[in-house]
C-alpha cells in the first residue's frame, strides 16, 4: 500500500490526510502541537467562517494572489462540496451575511472536531506533539520524513505547514524551509489582512469605530482602492474590515507612495454636505465649532478634523468663513491618513507569499521539481480576502494534494 505522510494538522493537512486515506493510501499525519487545528480555533473570532457559499467563479474574484492557479482546485472541491462534507461528518452549518458559512454551533472547535472525525473514520494515523525536522531525498520511490521522534519512509509527502501568520499557533514557516531545501523558489512573504501603523497621534482615537465610511487610497494620483464599510481607529493607526481588505492590495507597495483618505460622509456629495454645514452653522450660530461638529462625527474625531481644515475648535459657528467651511467639507470628504507600515505577522490573518506557484502543478499540487512532494494551504503563494476564502483554499488544495498523493502512488506501483 502507498504510504503518505502529511506534515501539519491544520485545515489543509487534515483535509489532505482524509483525502489520501480515503483514496486508499496509508496516511500518517504529523502535527507539532498538542492538539490539531490550533489556528482553526481562533478563526472567525472563535466561530470559524469555514467557507463562502458562492460558485467557483465568484470565489476566484476574492482571491488576491494565485487565482488562476487555484481555479482547478476550487472547481474540483468547491465551497458546495465543503458544505456537503461538513454535513456528512455531522457538522451542521449556516450561511450568514456575505455568504459566510459558519458552524450552527458558532464554535470553531466543532470544525476541528469534524475534520478529526473525518480523518479517524477512514483510519488516518494521527501523531500529535511530533515536530518534523527534515524531508529526506528520494531513494528509488521512497523518501524519509524525519521528526524529533522517528523517521517515516513514504512514497509521497504533503507539506501543509501553513505560512508565517500567528506563529503562536504553530505556523512558523517550516514548510518554506523544506521547500527551499528541496530547490523551490520562494516568493518573499509579507503580512496580509492586517492593520496599518500610521503617522500621528492615534492614542486619543483608540477604539473609535467608524461605520458607513469610505476608505480610499491613491498612488501616483490614481485611485487604487475605494470601498465603503467599517473601520477601526487603534492606538497604532487603523484596522477593521476595510483596512484588512486594503492591506491585501497594498502590502507589496512602498507605503510612502500610498495616500490614504477617509470620506466620513460618502452618502453626501461635497455640494450637499456644504449645504448641510451652512444649515447647521446657522441653527447653532453661537456655539463653538468643536460642539457643532458633534452632530457630524464621533466626539474624538471633531478636533482632528477641525485641525485638518485649519479651523480653531473654539471658533463660533457664525465666525467661520466660506473658505474655512469649504476646507471643512474637504476634510470630511477626504481626511488624510499617512500609512507608515503594515502590522506584523503576529497579527496578520494570512501570509502573502510562499512557495512559487510556477513550480507546482495546479492539477495535483505536486512539486514540478520533486517527485512525490505535494504542497497545500497557506505555505503556497496564495491568499484571499476575508469571508471564508482562505480556509476554503486550504480545503480545496488539501483535498487535491491528498487525493493526488494517493493516486500517484497507485499509478506508479
Ligand atoms: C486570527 C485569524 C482568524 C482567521 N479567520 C479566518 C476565517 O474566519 N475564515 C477563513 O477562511 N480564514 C481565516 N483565517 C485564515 C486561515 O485560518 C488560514 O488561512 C488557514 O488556517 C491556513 O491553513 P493551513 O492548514 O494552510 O495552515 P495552518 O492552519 O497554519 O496549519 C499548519 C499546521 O502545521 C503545523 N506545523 C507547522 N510546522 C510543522 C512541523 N515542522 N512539524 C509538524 N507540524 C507542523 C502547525 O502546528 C499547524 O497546525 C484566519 C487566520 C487567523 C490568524
Amino acid at each position: 500500500m502507498r504510504k503518505v505522510v502529511v506534515i501539519g494538522g491544520g485545515a489543509a493537512g487534515l483535509m489532505a490526510a482524509y483525502a489520501a486515506q480515503n483514496e486508499g493510501a496509508e496516511v500518517t499525519l504529523l502535527e507539532r502541537n498538542e492538539k490539531l487545528g490550533k489556528k482553526i480555533y481562533i478563526t472567525g473570532k472563535g466561530r470559524c467562517n469555514l467557507t463562502n457559499d458562492c460558485p467557483p467563479d465568484e470565489f476566484l474574484q476574492n482571491v488576491v494572489r494565485g487565482g488562476k492557479f487555484l481555479a482547478g482546485a476550487v472547481r474540483a472541491f468547491p465551497p458546495e462540496k465543503m458544505m456537503e462534507f461538513c454535513e456528512r461528518f455531522s457538522l451542521p452549518v449556516k450561511i450568514e451575511r456575505g455568504n459566510r458559512v459558519f458552524p450552527v454551533s458558532d464554535h470553531a472547535s466543532d470544525v476541528t472536531k469534524m475534520l478529526e472525525r473525518a480523518c479517524r473514520s477512514v483510519g488516518v494515523d494521527i501523531h500529535l506533539n511530533e515536530y518534523v525536522k527534515e524531508i529526506g531525498i528520494l531513494h528509488s520511490t521512497m523518501r524519509d520524513i524525519v521528526s524529533d521522534k522517528a523517521a517515516y519512509s513514504c512514497h509521497a509527502v504533503v507539506i501543509a505547514t501553513g505560512g508565517l501568520s500567528y506563529p503562536s499557533t504553530g505556523s512558523t514557516g517550516d514548510g518554506l524551509h523544506f521547500a527551499k531545501a528541496l530547490g523551490h523558489r520562494l516568493i518573499p512573504c509579507v503580512p496580509s489582512l492586517v492593520g496599518l501603523n500610521c503617522r500621528g497621534d492615534f492614542a486619543k482615537l483608540q477604539g473609535v469605530s467608524l461605520k458607513n465610511v469610505c476608505l480610499f487610497a491613491r498612488r501616483g494620483g490614481k485611485v487604487i482602492f475605494s470601498e465603503q464599510g467599517e473601520m477601526l481607529l487603534t492606538h497604532y493607526g487603523i484596522s477593521g474590515p476595510l483596512v484588512l481588505t486594503l492591506s491585501a492590495l497594498i502590502n507589496r507597495l512602498p507605503l510612502k507612495e500610498v495616500e490614504l483618505f477617509i470620506d466620513f460622509k460618502p452618502a453626501l456629495d461635497s455640494e450637499t454636505l456644504n449645504a448641510r454645514l451652512v444649515r447647521d452653522f446657522t441653527e447653532r450660530k453661537n456655539e463653538q465649532m468643536k460642539n457643532v461638529m458633534r452632530g457630524l462625527l464621533p466626539a474624538a474625531l471633531c478636533i482632528p478634523v477641525l485641525n485638518a481644515a485649519n479651523i480653531s475648535p473654539a471658533k463660533q459657528a457664525n465666525a467661520v468663513t466660506k473658505e474655512e467651511r469649504l476646507a471643512l467639507v474637504k476634510a470630511l470628504k477626504a481626511f488624510p491618513i499617512e500609512p507608515v507600515s503594515l502590522r506584523g505577522f503576529s497579527e496578520a490573518v494570512v501570509t502573502s507569499g510562499g512557495v512559487d506557484l510556477k513550480e507546482i502543478s495546479p492539477k495535483t499540487m505536486e512539486s514540478k521539481l520533486q517527485n512525490g512532494v505535494y504542497f497545500a494551504g497557506e505555505v503556497l503563494d496564495v491568499d484571499a480576502f476575508t469571508g471564508g476564502f482562505n480556509l476554503q483554499i486550504a480545503f480545496s488544495t488539501g483535498y487535491l494534494a491528498g487525493r493526488a498523493a494517493a493516486q500517484a502512488g497507485n499509478l506508479a506501483e
